[in-house]
């Protein structure tokens, strides 16, 4: 089963987007800044105290969940884009995602292509968002840990990132959902990773199709146009 993208094409104006959003951020900033206002305006017994101190720091979390998915999402493109080279950049993300993942009981298995450098372009930091979106849903897919995979290949001049979780696993309706603003599955979920990840993917010429299987897991794989290693060696100058 794959999902081709199609959504990003039917993607609301980036300007709509934008405004849809600082909604959703306003909304927690609302409600938290009227819970201080009661508590520096009037009498709260210590239990009402706790429960509005609870629901303002919830509130915030969200606002901070909707800022750090959607982080780099301004029009994704291809201005300022740099030769990246895959094995050296999972390593970072690797590096970034592992105190998420060891909190969560998960293994991160890394299976890179070392003897050989892959290069693609794209923007380093726009790139890093889009895999670190992906790989966030599997390890909160994997409630009771699991292990998460990611598999670094060359086939064809195209770069190939697999990457593979053992948790819940989606129905194809979901991943027919997968990329539409706002769709979550979760309590405190932004429904805005996976719009980001195609955004992002789409704009490097990339492709991204989704297998999965309820229960069992899910298995992205992304393809890029690789840049040829002479060539690559020259576009560095
Ligand atoms: P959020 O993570 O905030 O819910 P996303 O756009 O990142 O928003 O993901 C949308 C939904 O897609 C998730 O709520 C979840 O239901 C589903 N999903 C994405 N990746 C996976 C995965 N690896 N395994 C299971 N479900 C997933
Ligand atoms: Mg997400």
């Amino acid at each position: 089963f794959s999902n081709e993208l199609s959504k990003v094409e039917h993607l609301q104006t980036v300007s709509q987007l934008a405004a849809s959003i600082s909604h959703e951020v306003r909304n927690p900033l609302t409600v938290t800044r009227g819970f201080i206002q009661l508590l520096r305006d009037t009498v709260v017994s210590e239990e009402k105290k706790k429960q509005y101190i609870n629901i303002s720091l919830a509130e915030l979390d969200r606002a901070e969940h909707i800022i750090t998915d959607y982080l780099n999402f301004a029009k994704p493109s291809m201005q300022n884009a740099e030769l990246l080279e895959l094995n050296r950049e999972l390593e970072y993300i690797v590096q970034v995602i592992q105190p998420y993942a060891s909190m969560g009981n998960i293994g991160v298995h890394t299976i890179k292509n070392d003897e050989k450098d892959i290069y693609i372009l794209g923007q380093g930091k726009k790139f890093h968002q889009s895999l670190i979106n992906i790989i966030k849903n599997g390890i909160e897919a994997m409630e009771q840990g699991g292990d998460l995979t990611i598999r670094l290949t060359e086939k064809d001049d195209k770069a190939v990132i697999i990457i593979q979780d053992t948790g819940k696993g989606m129905s194809a309706e979901q991943i027919r959902m997968l990329g539409t603003p706002f769709y979550t599955t979760k309590e405190q979920g932004t429904g805005l990773g996976m719009m980001v990840s195609f955004s992002i993917i789409k704009a490097m010429e990339g492709e991204c199709e989704v297998e999965s299987t309820p229960g069992r897991g899910t298995c992205f794989t992304i393809t890029f146009p690789a840049i040829p290693f002479p060539q690559a060696d020259s576009a560095l100058t």
